[in-house]
């Protein structure tokens, strides 16, 4: 029997810097909360909502992922994108995808059009293409280029945004989408955390899990299925996240993450200045932060 509770969390990204002004994601952010929320009390699924929520984000071009992308330093625009149906343990992904507008879109289809996890480069364009997802026809003029000059990390460390969704559903479903354009200055070709399963985007019968920051690490620590196995394993999902960000830290990296268990407990924690957040779940909480003025556990 289910217990008829739901929950959601997304990300804009753990790039956020203290002397930005976010005026326009925070109401933002909080506006897509209330529409899930909405959502799901009417029943959606958790796949749906994580993926309806990824693809505002990308809209909206805010945020470092769908059309408010930034380029690799080669000026291209390649960008990753994953999610995971927690109930079927059912993956969908593609990396380094150009000239698509929303890569969580294209990563749906081939979780449920393909026999594969993940296409990349060229050929998810094709796919793409003959799935008539949306192109884009003029790169520069399309792309908003959101994060530039969020990040002020020195030089040669990877500064980062993406936007990603973890849901909990009233039958006990959970589901986890994620969307980037990576880190800014990437190399041609680099595929981060994001699109891989495990390492960016994870989602099982435990727990969701959406990851952003220096996906190096994430990749390097499986931080979004160790997350959820900690959880398998008896912690709370606020520990069990804090543990995974601990280890990132320990490493060297940064970023945070966002968590829902299958009690609609929530964890958002981050190592780096701050996370546009948002949640909502259905014992009435609901609000949106991006520093520390907002919890990071529910
Ligand atoms: N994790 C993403 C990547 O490495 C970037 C981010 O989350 O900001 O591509």
């Amino acid at each position: 029997m289910s217990m008829r509770r739901f929950a959601m969390a997304l990300h804009g990204g753990a790039g956020a810097r203290r002397n930005r002004d976010y005026s326009r994601e925070v109401p933002h952010m909080l506006e897509l909360a209330e529409r899930a929320r909405n959502r799901l009390a009417g029943g959606a699924s958790a796949l749906d909502v994580a993926v309806e929520t990824a693809m505002a984000l990308e809209d909206s071009g805010l945020y470092v992922a769908g059309r408010g992308a930034s380029p690799n330093l080669a000026g291209d625009y390649e960008l990753d994108a994953s999610l995971m149906d927690g109930s079927s343990q059912a993956a969908g992904a593609v990396a380094a995808l150009k000239g698509v507008r929303n890569p969580i879109l294209a990563a749906r289809r081939v979780m449920e059009a393909t026999p594969h996890v993940m296409l990349a480069g060229e050929g998810a364009e094709a796919f793409c293409r003959e799935q008539d997802l949306a192109g884009i026809e003029d790169p520069d003029a399309w792309f908003t280029r959101a994060g530039q000059g969020e990040d002020n990390h020195p030089p040669g460390t990877l500064a980062h945004g993406t936007v990603g969704c973890v849901v909990l559903d009233l039958n006990g479903r959970m589901a986890s989408a994620t969307s980037t354009a990576g880190v800014f200055g990437k190399m041609p070709g680099r595929v981060g955390d994001t699109p891989i399963p495990a390492a960016g985007t994870w989602a099982d019968s435990h727990a969701a899990v959406s990851g952003t920051g220096q996906g190096e690490y994430f990749i390097r620590t499986a931080a979004c299925a160790q997350t959820s196995w900690r959880v398998a394993a008896g912690a709370t999902v606020a520990q069990a996240a804090q543990a995974v960000i601990d280890e990132i830290g320990r490493l060297g990296g940064d970023g945070g993450l966002i968590a829902v268990d299958r009690q609609g407990r929530i964890a958002m924690p981050y190592n780096s200045q701050g996370m546009k957040r948002a949640w909502a779940t259905s014992d009435g909480h609901i609000g949106s932060a991006v520093f520390d003025e907002g919890p990071t556990q529910l």
